[in-house]
């Protein structure tokens, strides 16, 4: 069905995502539509579309998650195309095939393609074919405890239980010694049957101290073939990042790196925005990870380098258009941070929080990108992906992009929810970050550096000062009253605060 315009666009997601598919597409003229599940009915993305459509009550395969029914719907509302976005069904080959077959341009790559590379063992095949290095490990297709455990012991540990259907950091175990093997592969491979439907696992050694390097890349159907740089996001919590950034601070040998990409996507005739993930070690020697063959979370930082839109590439990549620029025309401008709020608390283990936003504190200035599901008076439902928003900043110089990341991160609120907002600017102001010391361990490593401190007798007193002295310009988290590793807003401690 690729190559007839496109003039309406069915966005088969929510929140955030759903609503930064929209922008591009408006801009383009193109009629956007909305499906949402009803405890979803209030949320802006709903509103903020030519039209929307109920896809009823109930859990995630009711609704988001239910083929036939967004294909229906899609039908009906005489959409020409449907954009995934990611999460939900952006990597399920089936959900492709049944758009393509009901006479729908698919906005991603081929059912074909989405299922070699969303299976994790046939996609190290295919890597390993073109010749692109892997981590060593074993990914047959023998799934005895026996053979497992004799191939565990062949690698040595710590070695990593990975999900062949994985994604999202799901279905992964660290395991240090044989001792812990056969338990762990059992566990694994339950948690990947009852999560993917897909019990099979593989095993890789666990690279020690290592950086998460993703290269964009972008293909069309006439066998253009280009990268858009690469991002770093090795700031990762449960296997899923939280801090993304390009250039990338420690990327080796880049030229090769950005090659190697390029390779595999023509080496699988690509078509559309898709990311190459690696892993890189201590000595920069990078391996194959995954690549996902979607609209990355991240990618707005790439996008504020470059300047090209994404969106608006993969829907003139889908109606049969070329990539609008030749490598060459791609330049990598400045430097971008971005960090994922989420509704969480870091303090608890990342525990999900969830409730309802009173207010929210939307930021703005020079270079600052801010993408938001949500609005005041909002519910915040545990049963979806606890992320709120994505906040970026472009700067010329990866300093100047922190600082005004940090600012930025200052004047964002969710007023109601315990979010990981002071526990991200905790990071970017951290000497570990500015040094560009970002491995995979960050989070555990540098916990000391970026534990919560007690605000200091003066920064209360300075608190107490703007309270009593009426001062209503001063901003918690603002560069008032601010000092390093000093984030949290002094106001919530000012109830217990005894004035001597
Ligand atoms: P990205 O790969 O874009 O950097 P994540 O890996 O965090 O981001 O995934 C993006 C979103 O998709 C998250 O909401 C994550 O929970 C979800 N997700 C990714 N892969 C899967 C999967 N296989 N099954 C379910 N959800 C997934
Ligand atoms: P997912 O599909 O869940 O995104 P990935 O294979 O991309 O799975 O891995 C997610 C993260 O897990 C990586 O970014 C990295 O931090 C960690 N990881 C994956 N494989 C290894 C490995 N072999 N050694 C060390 N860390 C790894
Ligand atoms: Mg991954």
């Amino acid at each position: 069905m690729q190559g007839r315009p496109i003039t309406s666009i069915l966005i088969a997601n929510r929140g955030e995502i759903a609503l930064r598919v929209m922008a591009s597409a408006r801009a383009m003229g193109i009629r956007t539509i909305a499906i949402y599940a009803e405890d979803d009915a209030h949320l802006p993305f709903v509103r903020e579309a030519d039209e929307a459509h109920s896809l009823g009550d109930g859990a995630l395969k009711e609704t988001y998650l239910n083929i036939e029914k967004i294909v229906t719907i899609a039908k009906a509302a005489k959409a020409d195309a449907i954009h995934p976005g990611y999460g939900f069904l952006s990597e399920n080959a089936a959900f492709a095939e049944a758009v393509v077959k009901a006479g729908i341009v698919f906005i991603g790559p081929s059912p074909e393609v989405i299922s070699l590379m969303g299976d994790k063992v046939r996609a190290r095949e295919a890597a390993k074919k073109i010749g692109v290095p892997l981590v060593p490990g074993y990914d047959g297709p023998e799934q005895d405890a026996g053979k497992l455990e004799k191939e565990a012991q062949r690698i040595g540990f710590p070695l990593l239980i990975k999900a062949a259907a994985g994604g999202g950091g799901k279905g992964m175990r660290i395991v240090e010694s044989i001792e812990g093997f056969g338990e762990a592969c059992r566990s694994a491979q339950s948690e990947a049957q009852a999560a993917f439907g897909d019990g099979r696992v593989f095993l890789e050694k666990y690279l020690l101290r290592p950086r998460h390097i993703e290269v964009q890349v972008f293909s069309d159907s006439h066998g253009n073939h280009v990268h858009l740089f690469e991002r770093e996001c090795s700031i990762q919590r449960r296997h899923q990042k939280i801090v993304e950034e390009t250039p990338s601070p420690g990327v080796k040998d880049k030229a090769k790196l950005l090659e190697t990409a390029v390779t595999i996507a023509r080496g699988i005739s690509y078509r559309g925005a898709g990311t190459v993930e690696f892993i890189a070690d201590e000595s920069g020697a990078f391996y194959f990870l995954e690549m996902n063959t979607r609209l990355q979370v991240e990618h707005p930082v790439t996008e504020m380098v470059t300047g090209v839109d994404l969106v608006r590439w993969q829907i003139i990549e889908a109606g049969g258009g070329k990539v609008p620029l030749t490598q060459g025309e791609i330049r990598q401008n400045g430097h971008a941070i971005e960090v994922r709020l989420y509704a969480e608390d870091p303090d608890q283990g990342f525990l999900p929080t969830g409730g309802t936003i009173r207010r929210v504190g939307e930021p703005a200035g020079f270079g600052v990108r801010f993408e938001n599901g949500y609005e005041d008076g909002c519910a915040v439902a545990t049963r979806y992906d606890p992320m709120l928003a994505k906040l970026a900043a472009h700067g010329a110089t990866r300093e100047e992009a922190a600082e005004r990341l940090v600012e930025a991160l200052g004047k964002t609120f969710f007023s109601g929810v315990k979010t990981n907002r002071s526990y991200l600017q905790r990071i970017l102001r951290s000497k570990a970050f500015l040094a560009g010391d970002t491995t995979t361990d960050f989070v555990g490593r540098h916990a000391a550096q970026v534990a919560r401190r007690e605000p200091s007798d003066e920064e209360m007193a300075l608190a107490l000062a703007a309270v009593l002295g009426g001062k209503d310009s001063w901003v918690p988290g603002s560069s008032h009253a601010r000092s390093p590793g000093m984030t949290e807003t002094p106001w919530v401690k000012l109830a217990g605060f005894r004035v001597a």
